[in-house]
C-alpha cells in the first residue's frame, strides 16, 4: 500500500515516527474529497502522546543529522527529487482527489517541489561562515551558522504538496530535524506523502516525523511543540488568524517563529500595458487553484483608458475556464476545500452586490464548485475590496484609476505585503513603482504567483516573515561567534 493508492480507493493511514509508520491508539478521522465528500482515507487521529514520541525521535536524530557530510545529504535530496518526478502522475491524481487541485496546479507544484529539492541538495557545500576583523591585536574572530535543533512545522491544505516540501526540506537542508503536523483537511498531500518519499529516499529515522490529528485537535499537538525544550523553532504556513494565536504562545515559550501567511497581492495595469498579456497574468494569478493560494491576486487596478477592454477580455477568458471534477485534465477550476470556504466567498460577493457593486461574471455555484467571479464598481466599504482580510476563493475586484500614484498608494493600503505585480511596456517605469511598493515580492510583467523555487519568496507586514530558497538559511540556523586570542 502507498499513500497515493487513496486516489483510487480509501486507505487507512498512520503517523510516521522515528522511521516507522505507527498508529498506537487506533483512533481515526475521515478525510474526504471536497468535490463529493467521498471517503479518501481514515487517517490516524493523534494527540499529545504521538507528538511527544515524534519530538523525542527528532531530538535523538538531530546530532547525527547535523553532522552528516554534505555529499551524503546531497544524495538523499537528489534521490527524493527523482522519486517525486517518477511518481508525478499518481501524485497529481491524489492532489485532485484530496485537495481539489486541477492537473495544471498539481503539475506546477510538482515542478517547483522537485526543483527545490535539487537546489537544497547543493546547499551543504555553500560557505557557512566568515572570518571577521577584530580591534584586539592577535585576536581571530569567526562566525558560523549552526542548525537550531528540532523544527516543528505546521502545513496548510492549499498548495499542500509544495508548501509541505518547504516545511520539511528548508530546515532539514541546514541540518535541523523536523516534526510536521499536516493540516487536517489534507493530511495525505500535506505531509504523509512526503514521509513516504523521504523514507524511500533513505533519510535516516527520526530526521522527519509526521503526526496527523482530527479536526479540533491541532492545539493538543501544538501544546507539545511549545512545551518541549528540544523544539527550537515553529515553522508555520497558514492564516494570519492562526499565526496570531500561535505567536502569543511562541512568545511565552520563547520559540523562534517562521511565518508564511496570506496576502492581497494587487496588480497595477498601467496605460501602456499589453492588454492581452495583462489578461493572461491576471487569469492565472487570480484563479489558480480556485483562488485558494496565498499569492492569488485579489484586486486589479487598471488605467481608465484600458479598463473596459481589459474587463471584457478578462471576463471572456475566465468564462472559458472549465469548472468541474479536477481528475478531468481539462478542468481548471475544481471545488473549494469545504463549506466554510464556499460560505466566505458567497458572503463576500453578496456583501459587495448589496452595496452596489456590478457583477461582471460568475457569482454562481454547483455544490462546492464556485464559478470564477469578477466584480467592478465595488464601494470602498465592501469587505472584499478593503484589503484587510483575504477572500480565499475565486473572487476578483477590478477598479479603474486615473492617477498611477494614487493607485500605488491604494494598492498598499493593506496590512498584508506578500506579492504584487505591475504590467507595463516601460521597464523603467515598472521598476520605479516596484521599488516603492511595500511587499516581499513585486513582479513587473508576470503574475503575482511564485514560479521559481530558487527565488526567496516571502512576505512583509502581516504576511509574515521568513523566505524560501537559500535565504531560509537565516530562518533555520543560528549565528555563533567564536574568538581566539593569544595568551
Ligand atoms: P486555514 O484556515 O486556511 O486552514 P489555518 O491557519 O487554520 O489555515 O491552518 C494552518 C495550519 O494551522 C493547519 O495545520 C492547522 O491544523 C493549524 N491550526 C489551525 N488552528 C490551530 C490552533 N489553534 N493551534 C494549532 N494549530 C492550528
Amino acid at each position: 500500500m502507498t499513500i497515493t493508492d487513496a486516489a483510487h480507493a480509501p486507505i487507512a493511514t498512520s503517523h510516521f515516527i522515528d522511521g516507522r509508520w505507527s498508529d498506537a491508539s487506533g483512533a481515526t478521522f475521515p478525510v474526504r474529497n471536497p468535490l463529493d465528500d467521498a471517503l479518501v482515507a481514515d487517517a490516524a487521529a493523534g494527540g499529545r502522546a504521538e507528538a511527544e514520541a515524534a519530538v523525542a525521535a527528532a531530538s535523538a536524530a538531530f546530532p547525527a543529522w547535523a553532522a552528516l557530510p554534505p555529499a551524503r545529504r546531497q544524495q538523499l535530496f537528489l534521490t527524493a527529487a527523482d522519486i517525486v518526478d517518477r511518481r508525478q502522475e499518481e501524485i497529481i491524481r491524489l492532489m485532485a482527489v484530496e485537495g481539489g487541485s486541477s492537473r495544471a496546479f498539481a503539475a506546477f507544484q510538482i515542478r517547483l517541489s522537485a526543483a527545490m529539492l535539487r537546489q537544497a541538495a547543493g546547499w551543504g557545500y555553500l560557505p557557512y561562515g566568515d572570518v571577521l576583523r577584530s580591534d584586539v591585536p592577535g585576536r581571530t574572530a569567526t562566525v558560523t551558522r549552526a542548525p537550531l535543533g528540532v523544527v516543528a512545522g505546521f502545513t496548510p491544505w492549499n498548495g499542500a504538496f509544495y508548501l509541505a516540501w518547504r516545511t520539511f526540506l528548508l530546515p532539514m537542508a541546514f541540518g535541523n530535524t523536523t516534526v510536521v503536523k499536516p493540516s487536517e483537511e489534507a493530511p495525505l498531500t500535506a505531509g504523509l506523502l512526503h514521509a513516504e518519499i523521504l523514507a524511500e529516499a533513505g533519510f535516516p529515522p527520526g530526521t522527519f516525523n509526521v503526526v496527523t490529528h482530527a479536526p479540533g485537535e491541532a492545539s493538543a499537538v501544538a501544546d507539545v511543540f511549545f512545551e518541549s525544550p528540544a523544539v527550537r523553532c515553529i515553522n508555520f504556513t497558514g492564516s494570519d488568524r492562526t499565526a496570531r494565536i500561535l505567536g502569543e504562545r511562541a512568545g511565552r515559550a520563547l520559540k523562534r517563529m517562521v511565518l508564511e501567511l496570506g496576502g492581497f497581492n494587487p496588480v497595477l495595469v498601467l496605460d501602456d500595458a499589453d492588454v492581452e498579456e495583462a489578461i493572461e497574468a491576471v487569469t492565472f494569478g487570480a484563479f489558480l487553484h480556485q483562488g485558494q493560494v496565498c499569492m492569488n491576486t485579489r484586486k486589479v487596478y487598471v488605467a481608465r483608458a484600458l479598463h473596459d477592454e481589459f474587463v471584457a477580455g478578462l471576463a471572456s477568458r475566465v468564462d472559458a475556464l472549465k469548472v468541474g471534477d479536477p481528475t478531468d485534465p481539462e478542468v481548471v477550476i475544481g471545488p473549494l476545500i469545504n463549506d466554510r470556504a464556499v460560505a466566505q466567498v458567497e458572503g463576500r460577493v453578496r456583501d459587495a452586490l448589496d452595496r452596489g457593486a456590478t457583477l461582471v461574471t460568475g457569482g454562481e455555484r454547483d455544490g462546492r464548485l464556485y464559478r470564477p467571479t469578477i466584480l467592478t464598481d465595488v464601494p470602498s466599504d465592501a469587505v472584499c475590496t478593503t484589503g484587510c482580510d483575504e477572500t480565499f476563493g475565486p473572487l476578483l475586484v477590478i477598479e479603474a484609476f486615473d492617477d498611477p500614484e494614487r493607485a500605488l498608494a491604494d494598492a498598499q493600503d493593506t496590512p498584508y505585503g506578500l506579492s504584487a505585480a505591475i504590467m507595463t511596456r516601460d521597464r523603467a517605469r515598472g521598476l520605479d513603482l516596484a521599488e516603492r511598493l511595500h511587499a516581499g515580492i513585486v513582479h513587473v510583467n508576470a503574475p503575482t504567483m511564485a514560479s521559481e523555487a530558487a527565488l526567496p519568496v516571502g512576505g512583509v507586514k502581516d504576511s509574515g516573515w521568513g523566505r524560501s530558497g537559500y535565504y531560509s538559511v537565516e530562518d533555520f540556523t543560528e549565528l555563533r561567534l567564536r574568538t581566539v586570542s593569544s595568551q
